[in-house]
């Protein structure tokens, strides 16, 4: 349990020197209705553990055991996932519990962003939080205004707001050409969860 709260709230416990990010950091938005958002987090999250970088990923509107969570905990020493959703896969609709959870998800990670303790943010879905009123828009601004200079902030998540957007350095938008969601396949394991 110690260990637990640790986890969610400090950076790794780490018996080496690892390196600080080197730069000025910047906040990245990755939207539109095509697939690759959420992989394109995670392959910044592999690349930043690759340089020795601490990330945190803050999942908005899910819970479950993907195989990503699964594959993370190989790299449990520098990345750390919470998810902040209830378990139960929200696609149209938000209630009263959802709107709770989401708000305590952005209140600590609003606290992991203004620790300077982690080198790269992830608000996984926040956009989707904001488009479906779990998380009010100035709540969001606010977590963005929270990024300290050196550390990368990115959200994902289709929909984004053109408020989210307005304040983004880099926004990268997926366009679905073509996708077999439209033919009736759902989400496989492995490569959509
Ligand atoms: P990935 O996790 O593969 O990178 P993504 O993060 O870009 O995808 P999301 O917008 O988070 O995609 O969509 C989550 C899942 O919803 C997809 O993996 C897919 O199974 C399903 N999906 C795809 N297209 C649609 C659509 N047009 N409307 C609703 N759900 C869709
Ligand atoms: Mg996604």
């Amino acid at each position: 349990m110690i260990i637990n709260l640790f986890r969610q709230h400090k950076r790794p416990p780490l018996c080496y020197n690892l390196p600080e990010m080197e730069d000025k950091g910047y906040t990245q938005v990755y939207t539109g209705n095509g697939k690759g958002k959420t992989t394109a987090s995670l392959g910044l999250a592999l690349r930043a553990a690759g340089a020795g970088y601490r990330v945190f990923i803050g999942q908005f509107l899910k819970t479950g055991d993907y195989s990503e969570i699964k594959a993370l905990k190989r790299f449990d020493d520098l990345i750390t996932v919470k998810q902040f959703g209830a378990p139960r896969f929200i696609r149209s609709k938000v209630n009263e519990e959802d709107r709770i959870l989401a708000e305590k998800g952005l209140a600590e990670l609003a606290s992991i962003l203004e620790s300077g303790d982690w080198d790269v943010v992830i608000a996984e879905e926040l956009n989707v939080a904001v488009h479906l009123g779990a998380i009010p828009v100035e709540d969001a601004l606010f977590l963005m205004s929270k990024r300290p200079e050196n550390t990368e902030l990115i959200i994902t998540g289709r929909y984004a707001p053109r408020e989210i957007l307005d304040r983004a350095d880099l926004i990268t938008e997926m366009t679905e050409v073509r996708h077999y969601y439209r033919e009736g396949v759902p989400a496989r394991r492995g490569i959509e969860k």
